[in-house]
């Protein structure tokens, strides 16, 4: 997938805006949000550009399912391997970064 120009997500992925990495690998990042909504909020991304999470499950389930995996790990490394995954998907979801990513919540035991 090509960059996106002038992307926030992309520029944390090679390392152009700095951020709080937890997690790096050939095919994807995590990075602790701006804003925690929990006591472990992290962002899992794609290195490479899609818009959205429908995006990675048409182009490439394999990438899809490894961001899986890397939330996983990050709720066994940080926490008990509980967690929840949210991938908000179109701006009245509250979509506001259109470079896909997961939000992994841990940490504690969460609100319904
Ligand atoms: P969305 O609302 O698109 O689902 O989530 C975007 C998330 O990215 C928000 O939770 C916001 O706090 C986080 N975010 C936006 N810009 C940055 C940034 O430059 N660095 C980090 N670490 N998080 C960001
Ligand atoms: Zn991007």
């Amino acid at each position: 997938m090509e960059n996106e120009k002038d992307c926030i997500f992309c520029k944390i992925a090679k390392g152009e805006v700095p951020s709080q990495k937890v997690y790096e690998d050939e095919s994807v990042v995590a990075f602790k949000d701006l804003h925690p909504m929990a006591k472990v909020h992290v962002l899992v991304i794609p290195k490479g550009h899609y818009r959205d999470v429908g995006e990675i499950a048409s182009a490439d389930p394999g990438l899809l399912a490894h961001i899986v995996e890397v939330a996983g790990k990050i709720a066994k490394d940080k926490y008990d391997g509980s967690y929840r995954l949210v991938f908000n998907t179109g701006p009245d979801a509250g979509q506001t970064v259109f470079h896909a990513h997961a939000h992994v919540l841990t940490g504690e035991c969460l609100a319904e």
